[in-house]
């Protein structure tokens, strides 16, 4: 599962990231994170046996989670291969192979949507 987690001033210097960690059976990847003394936000990917033990921890410590649901696709017939999307993604979800082809990693998009309104050619959609 794909989530961003609000950080309230109150609880961002609680070691809950920590906790879930030594406490629970989950594999935890920080995708994007942006948090100062005054709170923040963090991208992560959790999975593993406990992962919706690990989110209730984390809800009931304060945190507010939202999951990440939508991704895009891109139709491989209407994309020319500018590379105009490449450069707006936070993630590095989209890339350019060795024959120049741009290359879209669903797996890493968040949905922001960046990406879709540079694209001359209307290849890339939001899709749920
Ligand atoms: S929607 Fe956002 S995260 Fe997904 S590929 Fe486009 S720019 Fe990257
Ligand atoms: S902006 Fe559109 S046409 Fe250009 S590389 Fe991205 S998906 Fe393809």
């Amino acid at each position: 599962m794909k989530a961003w987690l609000n950080f309230s001033p109150e609880i961002v210097n609680k070691a809950v990231i920590s906790n879930l960690m030594k406490n629970f059976d989950v594999s935890f990847n920080i995708m994007n994170a942006n948090i100062t003394p005054k709170g923040g936000k963090m991208l992560i990917e959790i999975s593993g046996e406990e992962a919706q033990e690990g989110i209730n921890y984390l809800e009931n410590q304060g945190v507010h989670l939202t999951p990440v649901k939508r991704v895009v696709k891109k139709d491989n017939d209407k994309c020319v291969d500018c590379g105009a999307c490449l450069s707006l993604c936070p993630v590095e979800a989209i890339t350019i192979d060795e024959e120049w082809k741009v290359e879209l990693d669903d797996q890493k998009c968040i949905g922001c949507g960046f990406c879709t309104s540079s694209c001359p050619t209307k290849a890339i959609k939001l899709a749920d």
